[in-house]
Protein backbone atom coordinates (compact mmCIF):
# COMPACT_ATOMS: atom_id res chain seq x y z
CA UNK A 1 0.00 0.00 0.00
CA UNK A 2 1.29 3.56 -0.52
CA UNK A 3 -0.71 4.99 2.51
CA UNK A 4 1.05 8.08 3.35
CA UNK A 5 3.05 8.96 0.31
CA UNK A 6 1.52 11.56 -2.44
CA UNK A 7 1.17 11.05 -6.33
CA UNK A 8 0.53 13.95 -7.93
CA UNK A 9 -0.99 13.47 -11.54
CA UNK A 10 -0.87 16.55 -14.31
CA UNK A 11 -2.43 16.24 -17.46
CA UNK A 12 -2.66 13.47 -20.13
CA UNK A 13 -5.67 11.21 -21.63
CA UNK A 14 -8.22 8.71 -20.77
CA UNK A 15 -5.18 6.31 -19.92
CA UNK A 16 -4.76 8.75 -16.87
CA UNK A 17 -7.81 7.83 -15.46
CA UNK A 18 -6.41 3.91 -15.14
CA UNK A 19 -3.44 5.42 -13.31
CA UNK A 20 -5.19 7.31 -10.82
CA UNK A 21 -7.95 4.29 -10.22
CA UNK A 22 -4.77 2.68 -8.64
CA UNK A 23 -3.28 4.98 -6.90
CA UNK A 24 -6.40 5.33 -5.44
CA UNK A 25 -6.46 1.64 -4.66
CA UNK A 26 -2.96 1.52 -2.99
CA UNK A 27 -4.26 4.47 -0.68
CA UNK A 28 -1.92 7.02 -2.09
CA UNK A 29 -2.91 10.60 -1.57
CA UNK A 30 -3.66 11.72 -5.14
CA UNK A 31 -3.42 15.09 -6.24
CA UNK A 32 -5.43 15.89 -9.89
CA UNK A 33 -3.49 18.98 -11.98
CA UNK A 34 -5.27 19.50 -15.03
CA UNK A 35 -8.54 17.68 -14.51
CA UNK A 36 -10.86 20.52 -14.06
CA UNK A 37 -13.19 19.09 -16.18
CA UNK A 38 -12.96 15.32 -14.93
CA UNK A 39 -16.66 14.43 -13.80
CA UNK A 40 -15.55 11.36 -12.19
CA UNK A 41 -15.11 11.26 -8.40
CA UNK A 42 -12.09 9.63 -7.07
CA UNK A 43 -12.43 9.55 -2.86
CA UNK A 44 -9.11 10.22 -1.67
CA UNK A 45 -7.97 12.25 -5.10
CA UNK A 46 -8.07 16.13 -4.68
CA UNK A 47 -7.89 18.73 -7.74
CA UNK A 48 -5.60 21.51 -7.99
CA UNK A 49 -4.03 24.10 -9.84
CA UNK A 50 -0.42 23.74 -11.29
CA UNK A 51 1.50 26.05 -9.03
CA UNK A 52 5.15 25.56 -7.01
CA UNK A 53 3.21 25.60 -3.47
CA UNK A 54 0.95 22.14 -4.67
CA UNK A 55 4.13 20.03 -5.65
CA UNK A 56 5.88 20.84 -2.77
CA UNK A 57 4.57 17.59 -1.03
CA UNK A 58 4.92 15.28 -3.39
CA UNK A 59 6.53 11.68 -3.92
CA UNK A 60 6.03 11.42 -7.67
CA UNK A 61 4.80 13.15 -10.17
CA UNK A 62 3.17 11.45 -13.17
CA UNK A 63 3.17 13.31 -16.84
CA UNK A 64 1.42 12.27 -19.73
CA UNK A 65 3.32 9.90 -22.27
CA UNK A 66 4.21 12.71 -24.33
CA UNK A 67 5.30 14.45 -21.20
CA UNK A 68 5.78 18.08 -22.09
CA UNK A 69 6.39 19.70 -24.70
CA UNK A 70 9.56 21.91 -25.81
CA UNK A 71 8.05 24.85 -23.94
CA UNK A 72 6.86 22.98 -21.47
CA UNK A 73 2.81 22.52 -22.19
CA UNK A 74 1.35 19.53 -20.85
CA UNK A 75 -1.63 18.26 -22.88
CA UNK A 76 -4.88 17.72 -20.94
CA UNK A 77 -8.11 15.86 -22.19
CA UNK A 78 -9.54 16.97 -19.38
CA UNK A 79 -9.25 21.03 -19.07
CA UNK A 80 -9.47 23.81 -20.86
CA UNK A 81 -6.67 25.88 -18.60
CA UNK A 82 -3.41 25.70 -20.51
CA UNK A 83 -0.83 23.69 -18.46
CA UNK A 84 2.78 25.18 -18.60
CA UNK A 85 5.50 23.08 -16.77
CA UNK A 86 8.45 25.02 -15.58
CA UNK A 87 11.42 25.20 -13.63
CA UNK A 88 9.92 26.80 -10.34
CA UNK A 89 8.02 23.48 -10.10
CA UNK A 90 10.24 21.51 -10.86
CA UNK A 91 12.53 23.02 -7.97
CA UNK A 92 10.01 22.97 -5.76
CA UNK A 93 9.80 19.15 -5.44
CA UNK A 94 11.49 17.51 -2.85
CA UNK A 95 14.87 16.22 -3.73
CA UNK A 96 13.41 12.16 -3.37
CA UNK A 97 10.70 13.00 -5.57
CA UNK A 98 10.43 11.25 -8.93
CA UNK A 99 9.10 12.64 -12.33
CA UNK A 100 7.53 9.68 -14.42
CA UNK A 101 6.64 9.87 -18.21
CA UNK A 102 6.44 8.19 -21.69
CA UNK A 103 9.22 9.80 -23.21
CA UNK A 104 10.81 13.58 -22.12
CA UNK A 105 11.99 15.93 -24.49
CA UNK A 106 15.01 17.82 -23.57
CA UNK A 107 12.74 20.87 -21.97
CA UNK A 108 11.64 18.44 -19.30
CA UNK A 109 15.22 16.30 -19.36
CA UNK A 110 17.00 20.00 -18.47
CA UNK A 111 14.43 21.00 -15.85
CA UNK A 112 14.53 17.44 -13.94
CA UNK A 113 18.26 17.44 -13.97
CA UNK A 114 19.13 21.00 -13.12
CA UNK A 115 16.71 20.32 -9.50
CA UNK A 116 18.74 17.34 -9.07
CA UNK A 117 14.99 15.08 -9.32
CA UNK A 118 15.04 11.81 -11.20
CA UNK A 119 13.39 11.01 -14.06
CA UNK A 120 11.44 7.82 -15.07
CA UNK A 121 10.79 7.52 -18.77
CA UNK A 122 8.60 4.69 -18.88
CA UNK A 123 8.74 3.98 -22.68
CA UNK A 124 12.53 3.30 -22.66
CA UNK A 125 11.76 0.06 -20.33
CA UNK A 126 11.74 -3.32 -22.52
CA UNK A 127 8.43 -4.18 -20.74
CA UNK A 128 6.94 -1.26 -21.00
CA UNK A 129 6.96 -0.72 -25.12
CA UNK A 130 6.75 -4.93 -25.19
CA UNK A 131 3.57 -4.32 -23.47
CA UNK A 132 2.89 -1.20 -25.70
CA UNK A 133 3.47 -3.51 -28.98
CA UNK A 134 0.30 -5.24 -28.77
CA UNK A 135 -2.54 -2.13 -28.82
CA UNK A 136 0.27 -0.61 -31.37
CA UNK A 137 -0.35 -3.61 -33.85
CA UNK A 138 -3.53 -3.87 -33.23
CA UNK A 139 -4.07 -0.55 -33.98
CA UNK A 140 -1.68 -0.69 -37.10
CA UNK A 141 -4.13 -3.28 -38.15
CA UNK A 142 -7.39 -1.32 -37.91
CA UNK A 143 -5.18 1.31 -40.02
CA UNK A 144 -4.47 -1.28 -42.81
CA UNK A 145 -8.45 -2.70 -42.83
CA UNK A 146 -9.66 1.04 -43.10
CA UNK A 147 -7.15 1.59 -45.90
CA UNK A 148 -7.31 -1.39 -48.14
CA UNK A 149 -10.34 -3.46 -50.36
CA UNK A 150 -8.18 -6.57 -49.39
CA UNK A 151 -8.02 -8.98 -46.24
CA UNK A 152 -4.99 -9.03 -44.74
CA UNK A 153 -5.80 -12.71 -45.30
CA UNK A 154 -3.45 -13.72 -48.25
CA UNK A 155 -1.55 -10.69 -48.43
CA UNK A 156 1.79 -9.41 -48.89
CA UNK A 157 2.63 -7.72 -45.91
CA UNK A 158 6.14 -6.45 -45.22
CA UNK A 159 7.62 -5.45 -42.04
CA UNK A 160 10.79 -2.94 -41.46
CA UNK A 161 12.65 -3.33 -37.78
CA UNK A 162 12.39 -6.56 -35.71
CA UNK A 163 12.61 -4.60 -32.46
CA UNK A 164 9.81 -4.91 -29.57
CA UNK A 165 7.61 -3.31 -31.81
CA UNK A 166 8.63 -4.84 -35.00
CA UNK A 167 8.58 -8.22 -33.66
CA UNK A 168 4.61 -7.81 -32.75
CA UNK A 169 3.87 -6.79 -35.80
CA UNK A 170 5.20 -9.13 -37.90
CA UNK A 171 3.64 -11.99 -35.59
CA UNK A 172 0.13 -10.59 -35.41
CA UNK A 173 -0.09 -10.41 -39.17
CA UNK A 174 1.42 -13.75 -39.40
CA UNK A 175 -1.44 -14.80 -36.91
CA UNK A 176 -3.99 -13.50 -39.58
CA UNK A 177 -2.92 -15.41 -42.52
CA UNK A 178 -0.69 -13.17 -44.24
CA UNK A 179 3.38 -13.68 -45.78
CA UNK A 180 5.09 -11.47 -43.97
CA UNK A 181 8.30 -10.30 -44.98
CA UNK A 182 10.56 -8.48 -42.25
CA UNK A 183 13.52 -6.23 -43.03
CA UNK A 184 16.68 -6.55 -40.47
CA UNK A 185 20.17 -5.70 -40.98
CA UNK A 186 21.33 -8.04 -38.19
CA UNK A 187 22.35 -11.65 -38.90
CA UNK A 188 20.84 -13.00 -35.64
CA UNK A 189 17.36 -11.11 -36.70
CA UNK A 190 17.89 -13.11 -40.07
CA UNK A 191 18.21 -16.39 -38.51
CA UNK A 192 15.43 -15.46 -36.13
CA UNK A 193 12.89 -14.42 -38.51
CA UNK A 194 13.32 -17.43 -40.49
CA UNK A 195 12.77 -19.88 -37.63
CA UNK A 196 9.17 -18.15 -36.88
CA UNK A 197 8.54 -18.30 -40.18
CA UNK A 198 9.22 -15.21 -41.74
CA UNK A 199 10.32 -14.46 -45.23
CA UNK A 200 14.22 -11.99 -44.05
CA UNK A 201 15.55 -10.17 -46.31
CA UNK A 202 18.77 -7.46 -45.59
CA UNK A 203 18.06 -3.87 -45.45
CA UNK A 204 20.10 -3.29 -47.96
CA UNK A 205 18.09 -4.85 -50.55
CA UNK A 206 15.16 -3.57 -49.16
CA UNK A 207 14.17 -1.78 -53.20
CA UNK A 208 14.66 -5.26 -54.36
CA UNK A 209 11.70 -6.44 -52.04
CA UNK A 210 9.34 -3.99 -51.85
CA UNK A 211 7.75 -4.67 -55.92
CA UNK A 212 4.92 -6.88 -54.84
CA UNK A 213 3.47 -5.90 -51.61
CA UNK A 214 0.04 -4.96 -50.34
CA UNK A 215 1.03 -3.33 -46.80
CA UNK A 216 4.30 -1.93 -45.44
CA UNK A 217 4.99 -1.41 -41.63
CA UNK A 218 7.57 0.94 -40.44
CA UNK A 219 8.91 0.65 -36.87
CA UNK A 220 12.63 1.75 -37.83
CA UNK A 221 12.87 5.20 -36.48
CA UNK A 222 15.17 6.53 -39.45
CA UNK A 223 14.20 7.70 -43.06
CA UNK A 224 14.44 4.10 -44.59
CA UNK A 225 11.49 4.28 -46.94
CA UNK A 226 13.39 7.10 -49.21
CA UNK A 227 12.00 8.21 -52.46
CA UNK A 228 14.80 5.70 -54.45
CA UNK A 229 12.38 2.98 -52.18
CA UNK A 230 9.04 4.32 -53.17
CA UNK A 231 9.81 4.23 -56.71
CA UNK A 232 9.83 0.50 -56.17
CA UNK A 233 6.79 0.20 -54.30
CA UNK A 234 3.48 -0.70 -56.51
CA UNK A 235 0.83 1.96 -56.43
CA UNK A 236 -1.65 -0.63 -54.79
CA UNK A 237 -0.07 -0.62 -51.97
CA UNK A 238 -0.80 1.18 -48.21
CA UNK A 239 2.11 2.18 -46.22
CA UNK A 240 1.94 2.71 -42.20
CA UNK A 241 4.55 3.71 -40.11
CA UNK A 242 4.57 3.41 -36.79
CA UNK A 243 8.11 5.07 -36.02
CA UNK A 244 8.00 8.47 -33.70
CA UNK A 245 7.77 11.40 -35.51
CA UNK A 246 8.84 12.22 -38.39
CA UNK A 247 9.15 8.62 -39.00
CA UNK A 248 10.84 6.82 -41.63
CA UNK A 249 9.14 7.38 -44.85
CA UNK A 250 8.76 10.53 -47.24
CA UNK A 251 5.56 11.11 -47.41
CA UNK A 252 6.09 13.82 -50.08
CA UNK A 253 7.47 11.74 -52.58
CA UNK A 254 4.49 8.82 -51.70
CA UNK A 255 2.05 11.37 -52.55
CA UNK A 256 3.58 12.70 -55.51
CA UNK A 257 3.04 8.56 -56.86
CA UNK A 258 -0.18 8.65 -55.05
CA UNK A 259 0.84 5.81 -53.09
CA UNK A 260 -1.20 6.12 -49.54
CA UNK A 261 1.28 6.55 -46.87
CA UNK A 262 0.63 7.55 -43.42
CA UNK A 263 2.15 7.99 -40.10
CA UNK A 264 0.48 6.62 -37.08
CA UNK A 265 1.48 7.65 -34.08
CA UNK A 266 0.24 7.17 -30.51
CA UNK A 267 -1.44 4.41 -31.18
CA UNK A 268 -2.20 2.69 -27.80
CA UNK A 269 -4.37 5.59 -26.44
CA UNK A 270 -6.08 5.86 -29.69
CA UNK A 271 -7.23 2.68 -29.93
CA UNK A 272 -6.98 0.93 -26.29
CA UNK A 273 -6.94 3.87 -23.73
CA UNK A 274 -8.09 1.63 -21.37
CA UNK A 275 -4.80 -1.26 -21.80
CA UNK A 276 -2.29 1.35 -22.33
CA UNK A 277 -3.30 3.28 -19.43
CA UNK A 278 -3.13 -0.38 -17.22
CA UNK A 279 0.33 -0.94 -18.73
CA UNK A 280 1.39 2.36 -17.71
CA UNK A 281 -0.77 2.14 -14.19
CA UNK A 282 0.92 -0.98 -13.51
CA UNK A 283 4.64 -0.15 -13.88
CA UNK A 284 4.59 3.39 -12.43
CA UNK A 285 2.60 1.45 -9.41
CA UNK A 286 5.59 -1.32 -9.13
CA UNK A 287 8.22 1.24 -8.88
CA UNK A 288 6.72 3.67 -6.26
CA UNK A 289 6.00 0.28 -3.91
CA UNK A 290 9.73 -0.68 -4.96
CA UNK A 291 11.00 2.61 -3.73
CA UNK A 292 8.69 2.45 -0.44
CA UNK A 293 9.55 -1.15 0.04
CA UNK A 294 13.30 0.15 -0.18
CA UNK A 295 13.26 2.36 2.78
CA UNK A 296 12.86 5.66 0.94
CA UNK A 297 9.53 7.22 1.47
CA UNK A 298 9.52 7.25 -2.29
CA UNK A 299 12.63 9.06 -5.00
P1 LIG B 1 13.15 -0.95 -30.94
O1 LIG B 1 12.81 -2.15 -30.14
O2 LIG B 1 14.38 -0.20 -30.60
O3 LIG B 1 13.22 -1.40 -32.49
C1 LIG B 1 13.67 -0.54 -33.47
C2 LIG B 1 14.06 -1.35 -34.68
O4 LIG B 1 14.60 -0.45 -35.65
C3 LIG B 1 15.13 -2.39 -34.43
O5 LIG B 1 14.82 -3.54 -35.18
C4 LIG B 1 16.41 -1.73 -34.96
O6 LIG B 1 17.32 -2.65 -35.48
C5 LIG B 1 15.86 -0.93 -36.09
N1 LIG B 1 16.70 0.19 -36.45
C6 LIG B 1 16.96 1.31 -35.71
N2 LIG B 1 17.75 2.14 -36.39
C7 LIG B 1 18.01 1.55 -37.57
C8 LIG B 1 18.78 1.91 -38.70
N3 LIG B 1 19.45 3.07 -38.75
N4 LIG B 1 18.82 1.06 -39.75
C9 LIG B 1 18.16 -0.11 -39.70
N5 LIG B 1 17.42 -0.51 -38.67
C10 LIG B 1 17.35 0.30 -37.61
O7 LIG B 1 11.99 0.10 -30.91
P2 LIG B 1 10.43 -0.18 -30.75
O8 LIG B 1 10.06 -0.15 -29.32
O9 LIG B 1 10.08 -1.38 -31.57
O10 LIG B 1 9.83 1.14 -31.39
C11 LIG B 1 10.04 1.39 -32.77
C12 LIG B 1 9.47 2.75 -33.12
O11 LIG B 1 8.06 2.71 -32.98
C13 LIG B 1 9.93 3.89 -32.21
O12 LIG B 1 10.09 5.06 -32.98
C14 LIG B 1 8.78 4.04 -31.23
O13 LIG B 1 8.74 5.33 -30.64
C15 LIG B 1 7.63 3.78 -32.15
N6 LIG B 1 6.36 3.37 -31.52
C16 LIG B 1 5.25 3.87 -32.08
C17 LIG B 1 4.02 3.49 -31.61
C18 LIG B 1 2.80 4.02 -32.31
O14 LIG B 1 1.73 4.04 -31.73
N7 LIG B 1 2.92 4.41 -33.56
C19 LIG B 1 3.93 2.62 -30.51
C20 LIG B 1 5.10 2.11 -29.96
C21 LIG B 1 6.32 2.50 -30.48
P3 LIG B 1 18.52 -3.26 -34.59
O15 LIG B 1 17.85 -4.19 -33.63
O16 LIG B 1 19.36 -3.93 -35.59
O17 LIG B 1 19.17 -2.11 -33.89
Amino acid sequence: MLTGVQITVIGGDARQLEVIQTFVELDATVLLIGFDNLQNQYSGATKSSLTPEALEASDAVILPVVGTDDKGMVDSLFSTTELQLTEAHIQSLPKHAKVYTGMAKSYLKSLCADAGVALVELLERDDVAIYNSIPTAEGAVMMAIQNTDITIHGSSCMVLGLGRTGFTMARTLQGLGAHVKVGIRRPEHFARAWEMGFTPFYLADLAQHVANIDLLFNTIPTMIVTAQIIANIPHRAVLIDLASKPGGMDFRFAEKRGIKAMLAPGLPGIVAPKTAGRIIARTVSQLILEDAATGRKTQ
